[in-house]
């Protein structure tokens, strides 16, 4: 190799340029696009009819730091609990932005419920569910018009299992004329950028400014997503929403979510995200923003909450004394930061380290701001502990972590408080 390729390059290219968007809720703004950092959001699985059990899992995602929610709004039921979501959520002193999910009747259920548009602070409408042949097109139009009248951004949301049926047939028609036809993946690529592109420029023209308009195109494949959204890039500049749709359960759709939002990201694309992971019976609906976070943050794009630094545990390691200090330190960290976040500025750049034994432990533990290596098999039952680099002191026998526990929230006081920080 060269030497004259040095010094290496990191990071993510260049943000693409896009129109900026915000979702608004009284003093709160979230801005999507126009060099913002990208935005975690997450959507409600329970009914939305249920005002309290909606309202209570939305303050859970927000509490996770989900910075906009959405939920479906799919019957009169659901619509007219809207309002009284949002007035529960105010009680309870949760600002995050609702957004309202419509397919089939979204046009009756916004015209019929104007608390219900009123509450919402932006709309996802589906191209490909707002209606069949020439009553698509009118409401559609009704739509928009609801989000003109109250001033509220919409995504055009366009998702290959409900694709426009009839765009696609064109698409198809129009391929069929070529001399040599694209492949059926092509086609299918071509007609959901089309679908989002065409309807944004349709909502344009019936008067929706263009700053208030956000584009996803979501489709179940990973190298489907990438292609899709590359082209969808390309050829527009509003601001994109990415999420990988179906993704599935546990570690699959976090890889699958993982690996395509990665490529786009690493490319400047994607201006908000949503992880759609299918929750385990009884699992918890907030890991979809954890692992929203861990992805930006892990990627070095955002900082949400400090890092745990684990080594993954090896023959040396013959209890599970470690993996439980990583697991109590990780929750902890993690369980701090609804406070945190506002008492000490800058604690999500912090780093610690848990480490299994003397082999890459204290290596580890010195980059860290706090670290410590636990005693692996033969060692001496002692845990150093490194502090900026440095070996401060030694904890030993059964309340290693509780006292390590102490050390952390010390560190964060002394080192993130306002005072200090100014
Ligand atoms: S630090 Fe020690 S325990 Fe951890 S993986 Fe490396 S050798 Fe194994």
């Amino acid at each position: 190799m060269s030497s004259s390729s040095f010094p290496i390059a990191s990071g993510p290219l260049a943000r693409r340029q896009r129109r900026r968007a915000v979702i608004s809720y009284g003093d709160r703004q979230v801005v999507v696009g126009g060099g913002a950092p990208v935005m975690v959001q997450s959507m409600t699985n329970t009914d939305t009819a249920d005002a309290i059990g909606t309202a209570i899992q939305i303050k859970d995602l927000a509490r996770a730091g989900s910075e906009v929610v959405r939920i479906t709004v799919n019957s009169p039921e659901a619509a007219a609990a809207v309002p009284a979501i949002r007035e529960q959520l105010d009680r309870m002193g949760v600002d995050v932005p609702l957004v309202g999910d419509f397919h089939y009747n979204g046009h009756t259920l916004l015209n019929d419920y104007p608390d219900c548009a009123q509450a919402l602070s932006k709309y996802r409408i589906n191209p490909g569910n707002v209606g069949k042949g020439a009553k698509r097109d009118t409401q559609f139009a009704q739509m928009i018009e609801v989000a003109c009248r109250y001033d509220k951004p919409v995504r055009i949301g366009v998702n290959w299992g409900s694709l426009d049926q009839a765009l696609l047939a064109r698409i198809m028609d129009e391929n069929a004329q070529r001399k040599e036809p694209w492949p059926a993946q092509a086609v299918m690529y071509e007609a959901l950028v089309t679908s989002a592109i065409e309807n944004a420029q349709r909502a344009e023209e019936l008067g929706m400014d263009g700053n208030k308009i956000i584009l996803s195109c979501k489709v179940s494949g990973v190298q489907d997503l990438i292609a899709v959204y590359r082209e969808l890039a390309n050829r527009c500049d509003y601001p994109l929403h990415l999420g990988l749709t179906e993704a599935g359960m546990g570690s699959k759709g976090i890889v699958a979510s993982t690996a395509a939002l990665s490529v786009l990201l690493q490319e400047g694309i994607g201006d908000t995200i949503r992880i759609s992971l299918t929750p385990e019976p009884g699992g918890d609906r907030t890991r979809e923003v954890i692992v929203g976070q861990e992805i930006l943050q892990t990627m070095g794009l955002r900082k949400f909450t400090p890092m745990v630094i684990a080594c993954p545990g090896c023959g040396r390691t013959t209890s599970t004394v470690f993996q439980d200090l990583a697991d109590k330190i990780q929750t902890y960290l993690r369980e701090q930061m609804p406070v945190w976040k506002g008492v000490y500025p800058g604690v999500e750049s912090m780093n610690v380290a848990v480490m299994g034994c003397i082999v890459n432990g204290p290596g580890e533990s010195k980059h860290a701001n706090i670290g410590i290596s636990l005693p692996g098999t033969g060692e001496s039952p002692a845990a150093p502990v490194f502090i900026d680099g440095e070996k401060r002191m030694t904890l030993r026998g059964d309340r290693i972590a509780e006292e390590f526990q102490s050390i952390v929230l010390e560190y964060v006081q002394s080192h993130y408080s306002k005072q200090t920080a100014a």
